[in-house]
């Protein structure tokens, strides 16, 4: 009976769910970009080909000794630098015992009851609202191998044992499914501006487990969790959690108990299954690595650490709203990724106004980059400093919007400067008025029918008569000039 609620559909709990409060913890794992592996001089770098990177120290044979990675020390304390946390200045390696295949060595190398950071906070917009979550320790472990299940068999491939990662455990400060989605999506942000992570959720290097309760909201006592385990996108973040907190409240309201224990996400049925009852930390043995010293970290080198961080999203999104204007939205579109951050500061530093980069660089570059498929803003064809300078052509209106897009197509294609563009194209803008009236004489003595109708009275007309003499200036004429001695010559 038990059994059959915790697998069956939820009913319908729409009408009570307001008596329940969800609450989620995050643990997000997030895979380290040093050459080498965490304890090993083995290549850490992802390849196609099965143990390609296998490492007698990575599979643990006798004789071997781990020797600690330094630059996975220190992106390490830079991740819990960027999210507040305190350096502890001894920290210690322990050993995870448990038996799988994957683990040849039969325990893995974390950290347990000294991590290198603790207590720290991420703050995040969510709702229109800033929402902080605590971080409660940030540590570093080493990777295990990976299964292939093919047909009848099992295969491990060990190219990824002992790559080093960070697990960043947060506290139960998350309220919904969507927030736990926003939550992710900042601490990638956060690896990202450090550059210490690639943060790629479908591929693995950034996976997140999520803890999942619901408790009443008249009662103080936490409820029971369950873990939903490695899910690889925000959609499925938030879907599986929505659905587990479905669940917990039917059973729950069913009178039965939630069963603490790991679930699994199946996001083609939409639903979580069990996967094994939760270990407890006794289940896995916990003790220091007598292979490794704890780890000292003296004041000066933290601080070298520290200042080796950027401004990150958060703070800089503020300044871009003080310093630049911008709206809400495009200061977090703008600031999503450092490197589009730094190409909207070139542009301004360049003179060209904030507003129009905000503009062009949303509305123009993102959009082709995103239909090109460019990843990265840093491989643009077009430099920051050449639209920047284009911008201020069309500020100082040397040629109209409508050119400055010609012109960045050309760009895009030739990585030319604008002023170039603008010369070898002959797209500069028309405004003296000389050249202007005649080309309105020209176009009134081509359609004098179309004059005469407009001087009875069809003013429509005069649209037509911009739009003959912008074809045959292909929209080199100032707008503004073009109608004023348009409409002086066609009363006359
Ligand atoms: P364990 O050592 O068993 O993994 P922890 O206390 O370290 O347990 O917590 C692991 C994760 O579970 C943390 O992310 C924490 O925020 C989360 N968590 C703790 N209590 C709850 C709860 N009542 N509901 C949801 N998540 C919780
Ligand atoms: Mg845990």
């Amino acid at each position: 009976m038990k059994k059959k609620s915790q697998h069956s559909q939820p009913a319908k709990i729409l009408d009570s769910s307001c008596e329940w409060k969800t609450v989620i913890g995050l643990e997000v794992h997030a895979q380290l970009l040093t050459k080498s592996k965490l304890f090993s001089s083995e290549s850490s770098r992802f390849v196609e080909a099965e143990n390609e990177h296998i490492h007698p120290v990575s599979i643990g044979l006798p004789g071997t000794l781990p020797v600690l990675n330094n630059k996975a020390l220190e992106y390490s304390v830079q991740v819990g630098l960027a999210l507040n946390c305190r350096i502890n200045q001894k920290s210690v390696f322990a050993r995870k015992n448990y038996f799988y295949p994957d683990l040849p060595k039969g325990y893995q190398i974390s950290q347990y009851e000294k991590p290198v950071c603790e207590d720290g906070y991420v703050e995040f917009e969510y709702d229109g609202m800033r929402k902080k979550v605590r971080i409660q320790r940030v540590h570093m472990e080493e990777d295990a191998g990976r299964f292939h299940h093919k047909g009848h068999c099992s295969l491990v491939n060990f190219n990824r044992a002992g790559v080093p990662l960070v697990e960043i455990v947060s506290r139960p400060d998350i309220n919904s499914p969507a927030e736990a989605a926003e939550m992710v999506r900042s601490i990638r942000k956060i690896l990202k501006y450090l550059k210490v992570c690639d943060g790629n959720l479908e591929e693995g290097s950034l996976r997140c487990d999520c803890n999942v309760s619901v408790q009443k909201v008249s009662d103080s006592r936490p409820g029971t969790r369950t873990e939903l385990k490695n899910l690889n996108s925000f959609k499925f973040i938030e879907k599986a959690i929505e659905y587990e907190v479905k669940r917990q409240i039917h059973v729950l309201e069913e009178g039965d108990k939630v069963v603490q224990e790991t679930r699994l996400y199946d996001s083609a049925k939409n639903k979580t299954f069990p996967l094994r009852s939760k270990e407890e930390a006794s289940d896995y043995r916990y003790f220091p690595d007598p292979d490794l010293r704890p780890v000292i970290l003296s004041k000066q080198w933290i601080e070298e650490q520290r200042k080796k961080i950027p401004e990150l999203f958060l703070p800089k999104s503020d300044r871009f709203r003080k310093q630049y204007g911008l709206s809400l939205k495009e200061s977090f579109l703008i600031t999503e990724e450092k490197s589009r951050a730094d190409y909207f500061e070139k542009m301004v530093s360049v003179k060209a106004s904030p507003k129009l980069s905000a503009n062009w660089l949303i509305n123009e570059v993102l959009a082709r980059l995103n239909e090109n498929k460019v990843q990265n803003i840093d491989d643009c064809p077009v430099s920051p400093e050449n639209l920047g300078e284009m911008l201020q052509m069309i500020e100082r209106k040397e040629i109209s919007g409508k050119m400055g897009k010609r012109v960045f197509a050309k760009m895009w294609e030739t990585k030319k400067n604008p002023k170039e563009i603008v010369e070898q194209e002959g797209l500069k803008r028309i405004d003296d008025a000389e050249t202007l009236s005649k080309m309105v004489d020209e176009v009134i003595k081509k359609f004098p029918r179309q004059m005469e109708d407009y001087r009875n009275g069809k003013e429509k007309i005069f649209g037509f008569f911009v739009g003959e003499i912008m074809k045959s200036c292909k929209g080199q004429a100032d707008p503004q000039q073009l109608n004023r001695i348009l409409k002086e010559k066609l009363k006359t």
